[in-house]
């Protein structure tokens, strides 16, 4: 049985670079309640949390998802300033982690700066209600300045250009910064999105599983996606228990791989 382990090499201070915190579907792999191969859970990149990554630029960095397990994915990360937090949609499994985000705000004693959607607001300030009513001195809780996304985020010393895709019936935020482009939970890029697609080094593109699925790309679909987008390199992520993660390796198109947590991107 491997232990999970979320510690990765430090990091090069003179690269901006992109990482994988977690490569997971929303369940998370493994899933709890399910029995393994041992096989399957030796491999520690079979082991996924949730979908999120960090963006490390010159000057700062920046967390795109708060998952449940955040803390651990971010300290194992080694990183302890975050400048700001963009939430990509307000599914379960991209902003449970927002409650650790009140260690932060007791050490700056400021709000998190979030970006997302403006129609997102509404489900941080229903889960999060607590977080913005007013308490006697002595209670901390979290803090979020909330704020709409811009076309262009200029945080930690890059710009990074956000865009909205379809994912089901919900909007979710994709970024592209430098040659690299993040979209998560994703059934439809429309043609707006696409356009900022185009001469990509990195595109980092959802495949929750085989099986076709309403609100995702399915692998084949996945594939077709890349293909047409032409990224010199496509890694997968938001990946269910469906991969082995040496062995669907093997039989993807050469400039395509599945993601896995820990990943560092050279941006
Ligand atoms: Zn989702």
């Amino acid at each position: 049985m491997s232990r999970r382990t979320y510690s990765v090499e430090p990091a090069n201070c003179e690269l901006s670079e992109v990482v994988i915190l977690g490569s997971g579907t929303s369940n998370g792999v493994p899933m709890l309640g399910v029995k393994y191969p041992p096989a399957f859970l030796a491999n520690p990149k079979n082991h996924r949390s949730r979908a999120s990554i960090m963006v490390m630029g010159p000057t700062g960095n920046l967390l795109v998802d708060c998952t449940p397990e955040m803390r651990l994915q971010v300290t194992g990360l080694g990183i302890t300033e975050i400048e700001a937090v963009v939430i990509t949609h307000t599914h379960a499994d991209h902003i449970m982690g927002m409650d650790d985000l009140r260690s932060l705000c007791m050490r700056t004693k400021a709000p998190v700066t979030v970006y997302t959607l403006k129609h997102h607001e509404a489900d941080i300030r229903r889960v999060f209600a607590y977080a913005f009513h007013e308490y006697p001195p002595g209670i901390v809780v979290p803090r979020f300045d909330l704020k709409a996304i811009p076309d262009v985020l200029q945080v930690g010393g890059l710009d990074v250009h956000s865009f909205v895709v379809d994912h089901g019936p919900s909007k979710v935020i994709g970024l592209r910064v430098n040659n690299l482009a993040y979209v998560t939970d994703v059934s439809h890029i429309p043609a707006e999105a696409g356009a900022k697609l185009h001469d990509l080094d990195i595109l980092i593109l959802d495949a929750v599983r085989y099986e076709p699925h309403p609100n995702h790309f399915h692998m084949a679909r996945a594939i077709e996606v890349a293909r047409a987008i032409g990224a010199k390199k496509t890694y997968f992520t938001h990946l269910s228990d469906d991969y082995d993660h040496d062995l669907v390796n093997k039989t993807l198109p050469e400039t395509m791989e599945l993601a896995y947590d820990g990943l560092r991107l050279a941006i």
